[in-house]
């Protein structure tokens, strides 16, 4: 895995694990919000339920002893003695109505062993019970059956919810007719409506029967199947009221009584615009003696936004303290690597410093070596120049040798001529003749010139040099190097080519060794013509560019290929012992080096030795100065 990719998983975990704490915080935070909320709002609802239930069984038990008793009033005991006594029945109404009206009763009736109202406390009203059967209801045949009825209804005549507390009256053991009470529970409903509370009742069948809210009011709170429905068809309980279904639904049970519930908002029950909030605590309770059970709701909705609001602060908490860990986690990171990267730069430092200090204890060593060698290649340097001069000097000298016979030739004549010519001049001294021996004296003033002439030409090729830089000027040394050579040019008849140039052309080289190159050169050719027919050396000038190009060349009979590949070997030599020394060409070469020039040699394409040499020329001004 590449480093990049290893980083984009590492950004993506870290994400995903931030976003699953900060949900597991706002979720904890929600839930931990939610059921506190719960268990104080769940004590505050059994609190407030007892007093509900207590109220409403305490409205109930006013009336609860009242049925059993009418049998004992005697308007009533006559009544059902004699029921159809217009004048008893009177009686009973009157005392009926004035009883209802002193205990808030909503009616109070008789009837008879068959069901029949024969009394009732409404006589006067025009939709009064009197004649009413009511045989059918539960509250007539619990009585009949010899109990004390209690039934929740909505009346058929005046569709006027109630509670009938019913009870038989007897002879002895024979039933003579079953008295009612029915009380209307509104005052507790408009109690709890007034205490703003949320409260319903329902009875044994789930239907709620009082609220605090009225619009709940005959609802089913639970579903109601087809069976139930006959039933309250037949008892005519509810009067045939649709009681379309409340539509609370269980979210969450807590305890047995204790549940949350939803209101949807498409509760058939309630217009769209529902002013309740949609979730509740429900906390329910029996109520003592009846089938019943009274609930009240709570709303949840402030409970679920201060769960909310906690549950996010929970998350922006969290997420804060991810970023924060992160950020000191990377702070961390950062340090460390930075600290990693000044130790490994300290140690790459530490290794440079060693290297340097290695390097610069090998330099110095090596510096020492060097000086001594320099100093060495000086010294040996200084000797070869020694033996280098020493050399030069030992070729010119051979070369002397080689001129020794020529020059005592050249001396020998005019020696000879001076010699005949002195004895000459005395003679004519003698016999007066002074004009003859000053003419004698002068041609003998000639001759000494001359040989003076040879002897120094002699002397200043022998003289030793050591130093190659200066200036030659070609014509001279041209001159001086034929006027060496001339006593055998002339022995052998050779013919000499000599070129034609400025006067003034020179080359940078110490004048003296240029001769010695010249006279090497000139010699050379000359032991290769020795018996040759027709010699001739040819010696050429021309300037080219900086430098000046000076060949010799003759038409003997050239370089062998042998002998071309060693020219400038030293002790090289075609020559025998005693003439050649094989020095001459290597020590040329050497000295037209020194100069900065080269020196060549080669056969002409038309036959014979050519050598070339070529050197840095110097231009007129810089000869004078
Ligand atoms: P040395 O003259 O003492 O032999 P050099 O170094 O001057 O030594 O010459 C080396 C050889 O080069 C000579 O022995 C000769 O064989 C050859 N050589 C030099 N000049 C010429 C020439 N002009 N023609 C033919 N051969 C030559």
């Amino acid at each position: 895995m590449t480093r990049s990719r290893r980083r984009q998983l590492r950004i993506f975990l870290t994400v995903l694990l931030s976003l699953l704490l900060v949900t597991a915080a706002g979720i904890g935070a929600f839930r931990a919000s939610v059921s506190d909320a719960l268990d104080v709002m769940q004590r505050r609802a059994g609190q407030r339920l007892d007093l509900y239930s207590t109220s409403l069984e305490s409205e109930i038990a006013r009336y609860a002893q009242l049925p059993g008793i009418l049998g004992l009033a005697q308007p009533v005991d006559a009544l059902i003695h004699d029921p159809n006594n217009p004048q008893r029945q009177q009686e009973a109404n009157r005392y009926l109505e004035r009883l209802a009206e002193r205990t808030g009763a909503s009616a109070i009736y008789i009837q008879d062993w068959l069901g029949e109202v024969v009394a009732t406390s409404n006589w006067q009203r025009s939709d009064s019970y009197l004649g009413e059967n009511d045989a059918y209801r539960p509250y007539f045949q619990d009585a009949a059956a010899g109990g004390a009825g209690r039934f929740f209804g909505v009346g058929t005549s005046r569709s006027e919810p109630g509670y009938y507390l019913s009870d038989g009256l007897y002879d002895g053991p024979r039933l003579l007719g079953v008295a009612v009470v029915k009380i209307s529970l509104a005052r507790v409903e408009k109690a709890w409506a007034e205490s703003k509370s949320l409260v319903l009742v329902t009875d044994q069948n789930g239907v709620v029967i009082l609220s605090s809210e009225p619009r709940w009011k005959f609802t089913a709170a639970e579903p109601l199947d087809a069976a139930v429905r006959a039933e309250f068809d037949r008892t005519r309980q509810y009067n045939r009221l649709p009681l379309p279904p409340l539509g609370l639904k269980t979210l969450r049970r807590l305890d047995s009584d204790v549940q949350v519930v939803l209101l949807p908002k498409a509760s058939t029950s309630l217009p769209s615009s529902d002013p309740y909030p949609r979730h509740f605590l429900a906390k329910s309770r029996a109520l003592a003696q009846s089938d019943w059970r009274v609930t009240e709701l709570l709303s949840l909705d402030a409970v679920y936004e201060l769960a909310y609001s906690r549950a996010a602060l929970a998350g922006v908490l969290t997420a804060l303290a991810i970023v924060a860990l992160l950020w000191w986690s990377e702070r961390r990171r950062h340090v460390r690597d930075k600290l990693a990267a000044r130790e490994a730069l300290q140690r790459a430092y530490n290794e440079l410093e060693r290297k340097v200090e290695d390097r610069t204890a090998d330099l110095s060593s090596t510096n020492l070596r060097l000086q001594a060698e320099v100093a060495e290649r000086a010294r040996a340097e200084q000797h070869l120049r020694q033996t280098q001069d020493e050399l030069v000097q030992a070729g010119k000298l051979a070369v002397i040798g080689q001129l020794s016979t020529g020059v005592a030739h050249e001396l020998n004549q005019p020696l000879a001529a001076v010699r005949t010519l002195s004895g000459n001049a005395i003679r004519f001294l003698e016999r007066g003749d002074l004009a003859t021996a000053s003419a004698n004296l002068s041609t003998i003033n000639e001759l000494v010139e001359k040989m003076g002439s040879i002897t120094s030409a002699l002397r200043s090729f022998a003289r030793k040099s050591t130093s190659s830089v200066g200036v030659t000027q070609l014509q001279r040394a041209i001159d001086n190097a034929l006027f060496l050579v001339d006593q055998r040019l002339k022995k052998t008849r050779t013919q000499v080519l000599r070129p034609t140039m400025p006067e003034t052309l020179a080359v940078r080289c110490d004048p003296n060794r240029f001769e010695q190159v010249l006279v090497n050169l000139l010699t050379n050719a000359l032991d290769e013509l020795e018996n040759y027919p027709a010699p001739r050396i040819e010696i050429t000038c021309r300037r080219d560019g900086a430098q000046v190009v000076l060949s010799v060349r003759d038409n003997g009979p050239g370089l062998a290929d042998s002998v071309r590949a060693h020219l400038f070997e030293p002790f090289f030599t075609t020559k025998p012992a005693g003439i050649g020394l094989g020095l001459g060409l290597t020590l040329s070469a050497g000295i037209v080096a020194e100069a900065g020039g080269a020196l060549m040699g080669d056969n002409h394409p038309e036959g014979g030795a050519q050598f070339t040499l070529t050197l840095p020329a110097v231009s007129e001004e810089e000869q004078h100065d």
